[in-house]
């Protein structure tokens, strides 16, 4: 990993160097020896703060939505999840592709740093593999410009593996099903950090945010927890990639993968296997942005 951050940090001095970007957005050691947040670099005096370690977990696409407007380009680092997080903003048209420049790293699975508080750094080799990296089928990016280092072998994850905690709660009977998500999302504080984290979601205003008319309550109760957990899994379906960021930050612990997975695995058995953001000719199954869509409804 060691070598892959000096290829890092060369290949963005080069591009600040060259004037060929504004921003290099990347990785940098954080306040704790197992933080590896994100770092936006815009002078070559600086790339000496990125870092490639087993901590780099922050899917990097999402930041693509914050330099849409720049004079210039940006260049992002990005992982096997974060590059289909690019193809899915390209399919929705919410970013150009020659508006930046896409460095790809081969991705051996990255530690969870909330397992790693309370351990010394020598314990580090004893940490598993974060949860949405145990079941990852795309470590190496599908979408790049550069890539460096050497591809990694894909794990073999079946979909017993990947549908494990759907198939378990397929078997509850539907009260069941209904008290334990209800459960679920009693515990959500609508921070919004799984909305914000994620790169399907991204429409100019959220429906969460709209005052006139207020679809969503603010009052943080039962039944609009509910409606915003329906209407999110239902705006990501057949169009979420993935990359399991939604319930990394979710500060309640929900499990919204479940409810992605879920859904995921029924549009598989309906119209057919499909991985949203693998390339950019696949189009979802359940529909696609049009320029011309006339959004009459908003
Ligand atoms: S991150 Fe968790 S607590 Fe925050 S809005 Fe999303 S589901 Fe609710
Ligand atoms: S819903 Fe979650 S897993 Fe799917 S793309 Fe969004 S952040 Fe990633």
């Amino acid at each position: 990993m060691m070598d892959l951050t000096q290829k890092m940090r060369d290949k963005a001095r080069e591009l600040l160097e060259k004037e060929e970007v504004k921003y290099v957005i990347g990785w940098e050691k954080g306040t704790f020896w197992y933080q590896s947040p994100p770092v936006f670099i815009s002078r070559p005096e600086d790339v000496d703060k990125l870092v490639w370690d087993q901590f780099c977990i922050n899917n990097l696409s999402k930041y693509l939505l914050d330099f849409k407007h720049l004079e210039g380009k940006i260049a992002l680092f990005v992982k096997g999840c974060d590059s289909r997080g690019i193809n899915r903003l390209l399919q929705d048209q919410q970013v150009q592709r020659d508006a930046f420049i896409v460095i790809g790293v081969p991705c051996p699975g990255m530690k969870d740093p909330e397992k790693a508080k309370g351990l010394s750094e020598d314990k580090a080799d004893q940490l598993q593999l974060a949860e949405k990296c145990a079941t990852c089928t795309t470590p190496n990016p599908v979408i790049y410009d550069e890539l460096l280092g050497d591809e990694v072998a894909a794990a073999q994850v079946d979909d017993v593996e990947r549908f494990a905690r759907v198939n378990e709660l397929e078997q509850k009977d539907p009260d069941e099903k209904y008290d334990f998500w209800k459960r679920q999302y009693d515990k959500c504080i609508r921070c919004f950090a799984c909305r914000n984290v994620c790169p399907a979601c991204n429409c100019r205003e959220c429906v969460f945010d709209q005052a006139e008319p207020e679809w969503l309550g603010k009052r943080v109760v039962s039944s609009e927890n509910q409606f915003f957990a329906l209407t999110r899994a239902m705006h990501v379906a057949g169009r979420c990639i993935e990359c399991g960021e939604c319930e990394r930050v979710c500060p309640m612990g929900i499990p919204i993968m479940s409810l992605n997975r879920k859904i995921i695995k029924d549009i598989n058995n309906l119209f057919g296997s499909y991985d949203a953001g693998m390339n950019l000719e696949d189009q979802p199954p359940l529909g696609k942005y049009d320029v011309n869509d006339p959004e009459e409804f908003m």
